[in-house]
C-alpha cells in the first residue's frame, strides 16, 4: 500500500498537482487499503494523507488503515476533506470521472480561495493497469473458483432446464465455493439467444441439439475473474454451429498467441478481427476484442479498435472473440491472461475444445 501511494504522489507531482482527492470507492480501497463503501483519501506531496469517512466505518477503518494515514470520522465526508489542505496547496486534482456536478460545485465552495480545482480522473485507475505478483494471485484464485464452480453447474446439465436456472445455479456455486459475490450476473444463452452478446438469462428451457454460451466470474477478495464457453447442448450440433466455433476458436488461438509485451490492444484486436472476417462474419462480431480485468472486471487496457495502450507485463486481460449472427446462434470463447515478461499465461483452466454438456435430470 505504501508504494501505491508513493506512486500516486509520484503521479500527483507529474501532473503538476500539489494533492489529489481520491473518490471513487475501487480507487480508495487501492490506496488504502479500505474495503467500505464511503471514505476520501487526500494524497500529496509532504506526506499528505488524509482519510475521512463517516461513524460507520469507525472501527473498520482503524483496522484497514496504516498508522501513516490521518483519519477523520465525519457525517458528510466531503464537507470536511478540504480542511486538511496544507499550506500552500494552489492545485488540487479531483476524479472528473468519479464526482458529480453537484459534489463538485460543493468541493469548489469548500476548498479555500485560491485553490484550484483540476479535473484529474484516471490517475489511480494507471496505477491499477500493471498487477503486482499478490493481485496476480487474488486473479488466479478467482478464475480458478469460477472454473470450479462451472464444472460443478455443467455436471448438473444444461438442456432441460432454463436458462435462468443454469445462471442461478453458478452465482449460487460461486458463492458455495467461496466467491465474495459474482463479478457481474452471468450470462446463460441458448440457440438464437446466444446471439445477443449480453443476454439476459430467460425462463426458458435450453434445448438439445444447439450452443449455449455461458459468461460469467467470481468476485473474490476484490479481484474479478471473467471467462466464457460455448458449450454444445447435445451430441447433434449442425455443421454451420460447429463452423462458426470452429472460426472462433481459431481467432482465439491467433490472438492469444498475440499476447505479449510490445502489441497495442488494437493490434491484438486486428488479430481476431482479421480471421473472423475472413470467414465471412466481418458483421457479426461488433464487440471489442477484450477488456483489463483486476478489481473491477471491466477496466484497463482495453483491446479493441480503440485500444491505444501497449501491453506490457502485468497487464490482465480478457481475450473474447465471438460470432453473432442475428436470429440464429452465437459463439463467444474468453480466456483470463496475464501479459508477462516472456510473452502471456493463460489464467483460465478450462478447455476450449467444443464439448456437449449433460442433459439435466430432475
Ligand atoms: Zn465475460
Ligand atoms: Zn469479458
Amino acid at each position: 500500500m505504501a508504494e501505491r501511494t508513493d506512486r500516486l504522489v509520484e503521479a500527483v507531482h507529474a501532473a503538476q498537482l500539489d494533492a489529489v482527492l481520491v473518490t471513487d470507492a475501487t480507487n480508495v480501497r487501492y490506496i488504502t487499503g479500505f474495503t467500505g463503501s464511503s471514505g476520501l483519501a487526500l494524497v500529496g506531496e509532504d506526506g499528505l494523507r488524509r482519510f475521512v469517512t463517516d461513524f460507520r466505518y469507525l472501527t473498520q477503518s482503524a483496522e484497514q488503515l496504516a498508522p501513516v494515514w490521518e483519519r477523520q470520522i465525519a457525517q458528510e465526508p466531503l464537507e470536511h476533506v478540504a480542511e486538511g489542505l496544507p499550506e500552500g496547496t494552489f492545485r488540487l486534482g479531483f476524479d472528473d470521472a468519479a464526482i458529480s456536478v453537484k459534489q463538485h460545485a460543493r468541493l469548489a465552495e469548500l476548498v479555500p480561495a485560491g485553490i484550484e480545482l483540476v479535473p484529474a480522473g484516471g490517475m489511480v485507475e494507471a496505477l491499477r493497469l500493471v498487477k503486482d505478483t499478490a493481485e496476480i494471485e487474488r486473479l488466479r484464485a478467482a478464475q480458478r473458483l469460477a472454473d470450479a464452480a462451472l464444472e460443478d453447474v455443467l455436471s448438473r446439465g444444461l438442456a432441460g432446464r432454463t436458462e435462468r436456472a443454469v445462471a442461478l445455479d453458478l452465482e449460487v456455486t460461486m458463492r458455495r465455493l467461496g466467491a465474495d459475490s459474482v463479478s457481474f450476473p452471468p450470462i446463460v444463452a441458448a440457440g438464437a439467444h446466444g446471439a445477443l452478446p449480453h443476454a439476459v438469462p430467460r425462463d426458458v428451457t435450453i434445448e438439445a441439439g444447439t450452443l449455449c454460451v455461458i459468461d460469467w466470474g467470481a468476485q473474490l477478495d476484490g479481484y474479478a475473474s471473467d471467462c466464457t464457453r460455448t458449450f454444445a447442448t447435445s451430441d447433434d450440433i449442425d455443421a454451420r454451429d460447429r463452423e462458426i466455433y470452429a472460426v472462433v476458436l481459431r481467432a482465439q488461438h491467433a490472438a492469444l498467441a498475440a499476447v505479449a509485451p510490445g502489441p497495442t490492444g488494437r493490434e491484438v484486436d486486428a488479430v481476431a478481427r482479421e480471421i473472423i472476417d475472413a470467414a465471412g462474419h466481418a458483421e457479426h462480431f461488433g464487440h471489442g476484442l477484450g477488456h483489463g480485468v483486476g478489481m473491477e472486471v471491466h477496466e484497463g487496457p482495453r483491446l479493441s479498435r480503440q485500444g491505444e495502450v501497449a501491453l506490457a507485463p502485468g497487464h490482465v486481460v480478457t481475450v473474447e472473440p465471438g460470432v453473432y449472427v442475428p436470429g440464429a446462434v452465437g459463439v463467444r470463447i474468453e480466456d483470463l491472461v496475464v501479459v508477462t515478461a516472456g510473452g502471456h499465461e493463460v489464467l483460465t483452466g478450462l478447455t476450449k475444445e467444443l464439448l456437449a454438456a449433460p442433459r439435466f435430470e430432475a
